[in-house]
This record gives structure tokens, C-alpha cells and sequence, in this order.
């Protein structure tokens, strides 16, 4: 890619091209790439992203800006005709922001620049359309008063309400042209008042004006976070682009709408676009007005709406995705005004990349790496139980229904502005309810589960967030009587205020009083995801494994995709209430006999949750780890028990009651330690006491000969966990084959097993080279290695400072759920590389939680582990995300 010099400020639209993002932004490239394709876009020029930063810098454009935008505004008039102030035949642009990644409408826009006293009334002379020419003027005033002069937009829009109401008309086209002209004299005595100083007339000093507004808007409270949200770094600035006005409301002959090339709610292969008849852009975009579907169009003025038809199939075609385009018919003619590739949901995304493969318009490759591994997440979110929506149905709970403008169902409490969202979102999930949303709104979208507006439609500005954020949204929903005031929606009679319960369904634009159940997604109906997850496994080199402790939990891995168990815990079985107390009396045993009584009855029990899982996984392997937790997890908790026997002392002293209550509290105690984490746990324990791991490997091995039996193809591997030295790994191995071999003899069966370690202490992962030499695989037990390597404690980090570290940037993520691949990552990278030194065919994987996050993926590809192993839910991103590891790179982040 060839830029020009740095120090070139302004580039005319045909002077660029698509590839320029970084210098000319999305929308100046994109409109570059337009003009050169041929499409019929309003002459204009980009200022740089450079010439931003440099003003964001010192607070003053560039040397040299003014003028080459000077040269601009020429060429302009050369263009089309028309005279830059002239009074008799005026030139208007708008100034429009651009950043190189899209904002949608986060930054800011000013239309109609160039209007002044004298140039309104060339304009009218002109068009002969006085009420057109003062609506117009009327609009740049509030635009250029709330964006140049920072007086928000509130002041202005209260006026032309207060104007409205006095002439008793509903929408603005009915307002005469008289009082819009005295609406404007209204208007600039407002800017006077509050800015001391007259409205600016002069065109060249608008201009001026309004470009380092559109630059500074950069730097503005919303855009910031939207960045902060988004992961946009704060340094890159935004272009601006000056470009000559067209106008759709001039008449019915007029128009204005906003087109997507396939439909971005379902993915479906249709033009999914909306039109508004004599209006401007904004009025679809800020949701103002309810857009009308473009079939009205191709019914009106077929000619027209088959030209667009033309350009959007071009420029699909062109860019290879989905776009999204803004266009105006001005008095009968065709300007494309602005396209970029279209934001689509997570469904969407999926089918559009395998569809267009399949179509031939991209490759493989290219349709992996268009989905992001988190959209898959959302797929997979639970949604409503039909059965519980019916329900609220037949309830009367189903207060309205409006645009399904975002797909997804949410639950939470209604809440009616964003700062409020801000608030109770980080508590408890909440449902933002606005009449519509603008970008000031962003900060309280960004924590909602789910948006609704009483206005705007399918490409509003809470729609189009909406769908950026993956969250469900219901637009337009007219009947709703929305009432900022006093915090309530209320329709036929019912109000809903803040913090009640309401549900929306994105997906059918239905909105129901109170919350309703969710059930789990399913997997088999999602046909193009399962179609992408195959190309991937493909092109991944990484597996994709499942933690899983039960069957069921084994098949829904499988049902995923998941070629293997990489994580059984042992322990949840023992957890379970019928098996609660036998694990107690073995844990209180006296003597030695009476815990394997006791472990004689888990032995059965324990071998028929192997053989499920066997058969569940037949013919992959099955990674079983023995006990882990310190054993007071099993027993009753010291504080109530003390609390129980100080309670039975005075109320049944010497009873049976009280005597078991202290022997079990005696007991207890003698368990106690300092640090648990720390202590008798893993490995450890299985040294001092072997018998339960005994149980366990005799019942592993002889769940694989029944199973074998059965006619499945078994590979179980026994794991040992917390191993932090080689003798710990050699002695209870030795132990264990003991068992395994004599149940081999006694089935007389051949079955290959294998036994490996967690890596999950730093000094196993630094001593990795020893330890490899008594294990056949190693699993990286990433919970416990953050743990031991940070020194923050799994269980309490979060709560305590966790997340004040986050918020302060002291960390850059949660490490427990994305690897601290610096020191975290370090030393698995020494264990992998160490322990394949000493042992060529370790096995290595990984099964703490950042097995299912993608950046985690990424890493544990790099250093060339053999699979991850994550929860059944999340393998399918794993596997996403380990095919676009192994194919270079991270998701595109245009198809975001
Ligand atoms: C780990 O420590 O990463 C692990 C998988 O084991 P657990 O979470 O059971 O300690
Ligand atoms: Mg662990």
C-alpha cells in the first residue's frame, strides 16, 4: 500500500482509495474507492487523520491546512458549478467525521455548512422552495450550535417543539415556511445570549469552525468509551470529510435511506433497507422518523430503486462482504453517499461468511476469520423457553410489539436512562428503555442485557449499536408511552417503571411485562456454524477438548465437536448427595480397614460414571484426574459446626445429638490448616493416604474393560494433579501401576492406559524436564498456575482487588480468564519445551479455564500444545478460535 507524504493534508474523494483507512479514515476511503469505482457520489475531499492529531497536539491546525482545504473548496466549485458564498447560486457542504475504525455515529456531523442570510436567499430564488431552504437552515444553526458551540442540541429541538406545539402540528413538514425563518432569528438570538457573540456568517470562517469541532469531537465522552469498550486505541484521531450537500427533502420526488446488501439481523441473501420519503439522512439514522421498507421505493420510482439495486451488487461484489450503504435521491437523481462494511449480528455473520463461500465471493480462510470466537458465544446464549413465553402470553404479559431490530432475549429490570444503566447494569442485569437512543446513551448500552425504544427503526442508532454489542434490541415500538420524566412506559393501561421486571425478544420484537425463563440454544439447528466449525477443524493443528465430569456433559462435548475429555473431576462425583455421606465415613475412618470398606462402596458407583463416559467418548481419549481437594471440602463446615454445638449445649446438653456434634467438630479441627490451597491436596494427599486413589484407578480401569466388553474403544488417561516434584509423580505412579496391572490380570484384558500430570505448581513447570520422564502427558492446569504464579488467591483476587486492578489499569485483563501469557505464559512455555526435550511423545494440553478464551487459543498454539481442553459450551469458539490461530491471525475486525 502506497501513501502519499505525510505532509499533503487534503486528498479530493478520487485521489484515495479503499486501502487508505489509517490516513483518510473508513468513510474518506470508502468514498474514495466510490468516486473511482464511478458511482454517483457528491464531489469532496478528506483532511487527514494526521492533520487531527496534529491539532489534538497543540490545540491549532496544521501549517498549510487551511489552505489546501482552500484548494479543495475550489475544486468543489469547479465540480459542480456552484459558488463557494455566492449569494446567487451558494455551494453547502457537510463536515462529517471518519475515524479508521467505525463509530457509528459516536463522533460528530454538520450539514448544510455555507448557509448564511445571504445565501438562503439565493437558495430560495434558486429552488423556489422557501420552507425547504429554511428547515435546511434551521437544521445547520442547531447543528453548528450544538457541535461548534457546544450549547447541545436539547435547547434548539426544544424550541421547534414549543413552535410545533403552539401551531398544533405533529410532525416538522407541516411547519410553514414563516415560522421556520423566524424560528432561525429564534434560534441565532439564542447562540448571541449564550455565546456573547453573533452566529457566524461568514462561510470560510464555518468552515474553520466546524472541521476542528469534528476534530476535537474525537476526544469526546462517548467516543472515548465506545473506543475503551471496543479495544480502538485513543491516538489514531479522525479524518474529516467536507462534501457537497445533496438534499432528500425537497419534495416527494425526495428521499433518503440507509441499505445493508444482505440482511444483518438473519444473514438471509436480501437487500435490507429502509427509505424515508422527503427527509435527510439523520432522520433515519437518529431514529426520528419510522422508516418505511424500500419496496415502497421500487413501487414509486422503479427506475431508481433498480439503479441502487445496481450499485449495492457492485460494491458487495467489490469489497467481497456485506455492506452497509447511506444514499439520497435528490429531485429524481441517485447520490451514494456514504458506504462501509455492515455490522451484522452474530448469526448473521456466521451465515454470511459460509454463504459467501459457498458462493465463491470469498475463501475459506477468509469466511474463518470473518466470524469473531465471542460471536459464536452469543449463539450459544440461552434464549427464552417458549413454553414460559407462550405462557406470559396467555398471562396478558405481552405489552407491545415493536421492530426486531437486534436478535437475542433478555431479561432484567427497566431503567430509563443511561446513567442509571450504568449503575444498576453493574449489579443486576437491566433492560435500557429509551424513546430512542443517541450516542450519549452509549456508556449505559454497553452494561444493559438488552435495549428498547419506543422510535427508530431497523438502522437507528440503538439498532445498529444494539447489534454491534451482540445485545437483543426492540425498536420502534410506537404504542409504548415513554415517559423520561417519570421513569415508567406504560401501553393499555399498564406501567412498567423503573427497576420491574420486563423481557424483550429481540428476535420477534415482542416486549412482555415481568421476566421470563431461559433454555439452553441448540447446537444441532445451527446449520452454518456447524458447516464453519468444520472448515476449521480443517485448517486448525490444535484439538479441541472438553472438561466434562458426567456423561451427559461428555455427550453434549462430543455434540460440540470436542475430540477428547481433557478434564474429569473426580471429585464432583463425590460431592453427590446420596454418595455425601460414604465419603464422609471414609474420610472419619479410624483405621485403614474401615476406609477401604468404605471406598468398596464408592468403587461401583465410580465405575459406572467412567463407563458412561467411555461410551459417551468412544474411540477418544478420556483424561481422568484423581482427587484434588483437601478433604475438609467434604465435611461439614467449622463455623456452623461450632456454632451447632454451642447451640446443642444449651439446648440438648447430653445427648447423642450433642457427642456426635463434637466428635465431628474434634475431627474437623484436626483438619483445619492455614492454607488449604497450600496444603493437603493433589498429589500430596493421594501420598499419604493412597487408598482413594487406589479406588479410583482400580475403577477407571475396570470401567475401560466393561466398557471394552461393550464394544467401545476406550483411552483413558489417569492424571495426577499438583505435582510440584518429580518424586511425587515417580512414587505414586509406581503405586498406582500396581493396581492397574493386577485389574488387567484379574479381567485378563489388554487395554493401553496412560498416566500424566497436571502442570499446574511453578516449580513442576521449572522442573518439567524431570518430571516428563515419569509421564506420558502434561495438562496445564492454568487455574492454579495463575494462582501460585501471581500470588492471588483463585478464590477471594475478584472480590477484593481484582477488579479495582482492571479498572486501573494496573493489569491488563483478568488473568484468570485470559493468560497472562508474560509470566504465566512463560513458564508454560519452559515446561512445554523442557518436558518434550526430555520425553518426544509427551502429550500436551491444557484444561484450566483459558482453554475456551481465544486469545488464550492463540497462545497455546504458538507454543504448540496438542489440544485445550474448555467447558462443552464454549468449544466451539475454541475451535474457531484454533483454526484462525493456526491460519495467522486473530478475526477481522471490520466484520465486527
Ligand atoms: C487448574 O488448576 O487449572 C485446574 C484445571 O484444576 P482445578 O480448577 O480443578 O484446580
Ligand atoms: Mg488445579
Amino acid at each position: 500500500m502506497k501513501q502519499a507524504e505525510s505532509t499533503k493534508w487534503v486528498y479530493l474523494f478520487g485521489q484515495g482509495s479503499k486501502d487508505w483507512k489509517d490516513m483518510l479514515g473508513g468513510k474518506g476511503a470508502n468514498l474514495a474507492e466510490m468516486t473511482n469505482l464511478g458511482l454517483p457520489v457528491p464531489p469532496g475531499f478528506t483532511i487527514t487523520t494526521l492533520a487531527c492529531r496534529e491539532y489534538l497536539k497543540s490545540g491549532d491546525y496544521p501549517d498549510g491546512m487551511m489552505e489546501e482545504v482552500r484548494e479543495g473548496v475550489k475544486a468543489l466549485e469547479e465540480a459542480i458549478g456552484k459558488g463557494w458564498g455566492d449569494p446567487k447560486n451558494p455551494l453547502l457542504v457537510s463536515v462529517r467525521s471518519g475515524a479508521r475504525d467505525s463509530m457509528p455515529g459516536m463522533m460528530d456531523t454538520i450539514l448544510n455548512l455555507g448557509l448564511n442570510d445571504q445565501t438562503v436567499a439565493g437558495l430560495i430564488e434558486l429552488t423556489k422552495d422557501e420552507r425547504f431552504v429554511y428547515d435546511a437552515y434551521r437544521r445547520f444553526i442547531m447543528m453548528f450550535g450544538n457541535v461548534t458551540l457546544d450549547l447541545g442540541r436539547e435547547p434548539f429541538e426544544r424550541m421547534l417543539q414549543d413552535l410545533k406545539k403552539r401551531l398544533g402540528v405533529k410532525s416538522d413538514t407541516e411547519v410553514p415556511a414563516a415560522e421556520l425563518k423566524a424560528l432561525c432569528a429564534e434560534y441565532k438570538k439564542y447562540v448571541k445570549e449564550r455565546t456573547g457573540k453573533d452566529f457566524p456568517e461568514e462561510p470560510w470562517q464555518q468552515l474553520e469552525m466546524s472541521i476542528l469541532a469534528v476534530f476535537r469531537s474525537w476526544d469526546n465522552k462517548r467516543a472515548h468509551d465506545y473506543r475503551e469498550h471496543e479495544g480502538i486505541p485513543h491516538d489514531l484521531g479522525t479524518a474529516a470529510n467536507i462534501q457537497t450537500m445533496v438534499f432528500g427533502n425537497m419534495g416527494e420526488d425526495c428521499g433518503t435511506g440507509v441499505a445493508f446488501t444482505r440482511d444483518v439481523a438473519t444473514g438471509e441473501k436480501r437487500l435490507y433497507a429502509e427509505y424515508l420519503f422527503n427527509a435527510q439522512g439523520e432522520d433515519v439514522v437518529a431514529g426520528v422518523r419510522t422508516p418505511m421498507p424500500i419496496e415502497e421505493l421500487a413501487k414509486r420510482h422503479a427506475e431508481i430503486y433498480e439503479e441502487f439495486v445496481g450499485y449495492a451488487d457492485m460494491l458487495e461484489k467489490h469489497y467481497r462482504d456485506v455492506m452497509d450503504i447511506e444514499f439520497t435521491i435528490e429531485r429524481g437523481r441517485l447520490y451514494v453517499l456514504q458506504c462501509r462494511v455492515g455490522k451484522r449480528t452474530p448469526k448473521a455473520a456466521v451465515k454470511i461468511a459460509v454463504d459467501m463461500a459457498n458462493e465463491g465471493l470469498i475463501d475459506r480462510t477468509t469466511a474463518i476469520n470473518r466470524v469473531q470466537p465471542d460471536q459464536i458465544n452469543h449463539l450459544l446464549l440461552p434464549r427464552f423457553d417458549p413454553a414460559e413465553q407462550d405462557k406470559a402470553i396467555k398471562e396478558g404479559r405481552l405489552l407491545a410489539k415493536g421492530l426486531n431490530a437486534s436478535p437475542g432475549q433478555a431479561s432484567g429490570i427497566a431503567v430509563f436512562d443511561a446513567d442509571t444503566a450504568e449503575q444498576m447494569g453493574k449489579q443486576r442485569p437491566v433492560i435500557l428503555v429509551r424513546p430512542e437512543t443517541n450516542p450519549d446513551d452509549v456508556h449505559g448500552m454497553l452494561v444493559s442485557k438488552g435495549i428498547l425504544t419506543a422510535r427508530g427503526g431497523a438502522t437507528s442508532h440503538a439498532a445498529v449499536v444494539a447489534r454491534g454489542l451482540g445485545l437483543p434490541c426492540v425498536a420502534g415500538c410506537e404504542s409504548l408511552h415513554i415517559s423520561e420524566e417519570k421513569k415508567a412506559l406504560s401501553v393499555n393501561g399498564i406501567t412498567v417503571r423503573e427497576g420491574d421486571e420486563v423481557s424483550i425478544d429481540g428476535t420477534s420484537g415482542e416486549v412482555f411485562k415481568g421476566a421470563i425463563k431461559t433454555i439452553d440454544p441448540e447446537f444441532e439447528k445451527e446449520v452454518e456454524l456447524q458447516e464453519l466449525l468444520e472448515w476449521a477443524d480443517e485448517a486448525s493443528r490444535l484439538q479441541v477438548w472438553a472438561n466434562a465430569d458426567y456423561p451427559r456433559d461428555a455427550a453434549r462435548a462430543r455434540l460440540y465437536g470436542a475430540v477428547g475429555i481433557g478434564l474429569c473431576r473426580t471429585e464432583h462425583m463425590f460431592m453427590e448427595e446420596e454418595r455425601l455421606p460414604i465419603v464422609r465415613a471414609m474420610i472419619l475412618a479410624d483405621s485403614v480397614e474401615e476406609r477401604k470398606r468404605q471406598l468398596d462402596r464408592l468403587l461401583p458407583l465410580q465405575r459406572e460414571d467412567f463407563r458412561g463416559i467411555f461410551h459417551a467418548m468412544n474411540g477418544y481419549p478420556v483424561v481422568i484426574r484423581l482427587i484434588d481437594p483437601p478433604l475438609h471440602e467434604f465435611l461439614p463446615n467449622y463455623a456452623d459446626l461450632r456454632a451447632e454445638v454451642a447451640e446443642l449445649r444449651l439446648s440438648k446438653p447430653g445427648s447423642t445429638e450433642l457427642k456426635e456434634a463434637e466428635e465431628m467438630l474434634r475431627r474437623v479441627d484436626m483438619m483445619r490448616e492455614a492454607n488449604p490451597m497450600l496444603g493437603l491436596r493433589g498429589v500430596r494427599l493421594s501420598l499419604v493416604m493412597p487408598e482413594i486413589v487406589e479406588m479410583q484407578t482400580r475403577a477407571i480401569i475396570e470401567a475401560a474393560c466393561d466398557a471394552k466388553a461393550e464394544g467401545v474403544v476406550v483411552k483413558p488417561k489417569i492424571m495426577v494433579p499438583l505435582v510440584g516434584h518429580v518424586n511425587e509423580l515417580k512414587r505414586i505412579r509406581e503405586q498406582l501401576e500396581k493396581v492397574a496391572q493386577q485389574v488387567l490380570v484379574e479381567r485378563k484384558k489388554k487395554i493401553k492406559y496412560q498416566f500424566g500430570t497436571m502442570i499446574e505448581v511453578p516449580r513442576g513447570a521449572l522442573t518439567a524436564g524431570e518430571i516428563a520422564r515419569v509421564a506420558d502427558f502434561f495438562s496445564f492446569g492454568t487455574n492454579d498456575l495463575t494462582q501460585m504464579a501471581f500470588g492471588f488467591s483463585r478464590d477471594d483476587a475478584e472480590g477484593k482487588f481484582l477488579l479495582r486492578y482492571l479498572q486501573d489499569g494496573i493489569l491488563p485483563d483478568n488473568p484468570f480468564q485470559t493468560l497472562d501469557v508474560t509470566g504465566v505464559g512463560r513458564l508454560m512455555e519452559i515446561a512445554a519445551r523442557e518436558g518434550k526435550k526430555a520425553n518426544r511423545k509427551l502429550e500436551l494440553g491444557i484444561c484450566g479455564e483459558h482453554g475456551g478464551d481465544p486469545r488464550s487459543v492463540e497462545f497455546c498454539h504458538k507454543i504448540k500444545l496438542n489440544y485445550v481442553s474448555c467447558s462443552p459450551f464454549r468449544v466451539p469458539i475454541a475451535r474457531l478460535a484454533a483454526a484462525q490461530a493456526a491460519l495467522g491471525g486473530l478475526a477481522e475486525s471490520a466484520s465486527k
